[in-house]
């Protein structure tokens, strides 16, 4: 097997249907997965230009251990996002990493806008626009449903991503349903989408993959199977799912609920990863490529109106989807939680998004900061079905307020008031009330994500505040991620796929000189990415943390002012060194 120069990456022209394949982005350069997408990013964005300019590139990236070895099964997505009109990333797994493999290009770069509303087909042979105007308006689950008959094939290897009607209706945060139970969830990759008029894409993984000669290769693949399923990494993720921190973040004191009102509440255990598993979890599935499975699929049931007959219905929940429609709308029963998602997947929303802009809607009720002409629904904490119907409206963008709360949180608060309770970091916040590293991390961090780095991990280890301790370690830890999000590995392997066994895996596939430069392609994709951010106008002095996070008691006590302002400044201008030092591109 011949160990690539430099990745292969399919170009479509989404207006005319014409397509290209170039080969001059070097292996050794740009990694792969969040290297690949920051310097196709930096070749085919236009600064100039607003989000949904036709010209702005849409990008799914994989990297060079793509489908090589077990948990390299995520992809990178790079776009402008419509939430703050900047370069943004997102993540998923799926089938789409193996399905790119397959199809034989490690990125797909979309531009143009489709002339009609349509879907898109990529294979190895094959680039077809097909006419979709009648699935418009369609929801996302129904909509992968029907592309299975317009696109049929092998399923293996063929991914089916997808927007629901919050895209289409430019919600900043509609997102991409990726074979039914994985997102590119975060910052609108979904409203992107919809600005190119495509209402679904096809990855057909048709060819097969050359795999190198000699025991080396399988050697190494079984050790790190191994290592893998044998980690305690493995039962935590397989067996409860990430679920399993809503106790022990309750206990902690460090679960939102809410609105964030609160940091914890008996009412945990109605929600918690064993009340899941217990009650509703129907089955595991697994990204492919990937032995551990942790995504749980639970089984609704809902009751028709004639009270004698059942429908039933799978859903996926994790950790942040129990904290978003769960313990921050004060809902404490877990098939009701499975309800609220239910709609947020048919709408095509992001769930953290969703959920965390109304429980801010819930307080602004409360507080009669708007009234129920806005909200059409009585909101009120631990209301289900009220929920339900709201998340129905959020998607549709039922009138002006829904408009207005979804281009974020903080866009409504600046018609509306009610800012000093948003509970955003750069966008609406994760599960984690753990303190002001995570609140650091995720408010200023390149994505706004909790898995930007480990803010809250260190929160909950660490009890002395000392702020250049504290930020060494976000820039540190951002740097390990950057390497393998660049690979593109499932974060849930970190503690097995170590920089040296990430050098032995290139070896083995013959990269060997991006192997001998590991720490120093880690330190140029994390630039790399900060120089984009940067050059799109980002201003971290620009990103409020709204009063409600200095106002939340954790197991560490109240929130420290001091120690926060400290830190954050002193990340600011850590992540401006770094975006000073990046300068890779095209
Ligand atoms: S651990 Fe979960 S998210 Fe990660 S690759 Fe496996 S199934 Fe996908």
């Amino acid at each position: 097997m011949e160990p690539r120069t430099s990745f292969k990456v399919l170009v479509v022209h989404c207006d005319t249907g014409r397509s290209e394949v170039k080969a001059n982005w070097s292996v050794d350069e740009l990694v792969g997965g969040s290297g690949l997408a920051a310097g196709l990013f930096a070749a085919y964005a236009r600064p100039d230009a607003p989000w949904d300019h036709p010209d702005q590139p849409l990008i799914f990236a994989i990297g060079p251990l793509t489908g090589y070895f077990p948990l390299m099964s995520k992809v990178v997505c790079a776009f402008v996002s419509p939430y703050h009109g900047q370069y943004a990333e997102s993540h998923a797994g799926g089938r789409l990493a193996l399905a790119l493999r397959f199809a034989g290009y490690e990125a797909l770069v979309l531009l143009g806008r489709a002339k009609g509303r349509s879907a898109l087909a990529v294979g190895p042979h094959r680039v077809e626009l097909k006419d979709a105007h009648y699935l418009w308006g369609m929801d996302a689950l129904a909509t992968g449903k029907a592309m299975r008959r317009v696109f049929p094939g092998a399923e293996g290897h063929r991914s089916i991503l997808r927007i629901g009607p919050a895209a289409e209706n430019g919600l900043a945060y509609g997102c991409i349903n990726v074979d039914t139970f994985r997102h590119f969830g975060r910052l609108g990759a979904g409203t992107v989408m919809a600005a190119k008029n495509l209402k679904a894409i096809v990855v057909q993984g048709e060819e097969s993959q050359e795999i190198p000669e000699g025991k080396a290769y399988p050697d190494l693949f079984r050790k790190i199977y191994r290592d893998l399923t044998a980690t305690p990494m493995m039962s935590k993720y397989h067996d409860l799912g990430t679920p399993q921190n809503v106790i022990p973040l309750n206990e902690l004191k460090s679960l939102p609920w809410r609105n964030m009102t609160a940091t914890s509440d008996p009412g945990a255990s109605g929600i918690s990863g064993e009340r899941f598993a217990e009650k509703l979890l129907l089955r595991n599935t697994a990204c492919s490529g990937c032995p551990v499975g942790c995504i749980h699929v639970g089984m609704l049931r809902k009751q028709f109106a004639d009270e004698h007959q059942f429908a039933y219905y799978k859903v996926a929940y994790d950790h942040e989807l129990v904290f978003s429609v769960g313990s921050m709308l004060g809902v404490t029963e877990a098939s009701d939680v499975l309800d609220i998602i239910d709609e947020i997947e048919k709408q095509g929303m992001d769930a953290i998004s969703a959920g965390v802009a109304l429980a801010w809607a819930t307080e602004a009720l409360q507080r009669g900061v708007v009234g129920q002409a806005e909200t059409i629904e009585l909101l009120s904490f631990g209301q289900a079905e009220v929920y339900r119907r709201a998340m129905a409206h959020l998607g549709g963008a039922a009138n002006d307020f829904y408009r207005a709360l979804g281009q974020g949180t903080l866009a409504a608060t600046k018609i509306y008031g009610g800012g000093d309770f948003a509970c955003v970091l750069g966008q609406e916040m994760a599960g984690y009330a753990t303190g002001e590293a995570f609140f650091t991390s995720m408010g200023l961090g390149l994505r706004h994500s909790h898995l930007d780095s480990g803010g809250y991990a260190y929160d909950q280890g660490n009890e002395v505040k000392d702020i250049a301790k504290a930020v060494g370690y976000l820039v540190k830890d951002e740097r390990l991620r950057c390497l393998l999000t660049s690979m593109v590995a499932c974060l849930f392997s970190r503690s097995v796929y170590k920089e040296e066994v990430l050098a032995d895996c290139l070896n083995v596939l013959g990269y060997a000189g991006l192997a001998r430069d590991l720490a120093g392609a880690g330190e140029r994709v994390q630039k790399s990415r900060w120089k984009l951010r940067f050059d799109w106008g980002y201003d971290p002095g620009k990103v409020s943390l709204p009063k409600r996070f200095g106002e939340i008691v954790t197991w560490r006590g109240p929130m420290d002012a001091d120690y926060q302002q400290g830190l954050r400044a002193a990340y600011a201008r850590a992540i401006a060194d770094l975006g000073k030092g990046g300068g890779q591109g095209g």
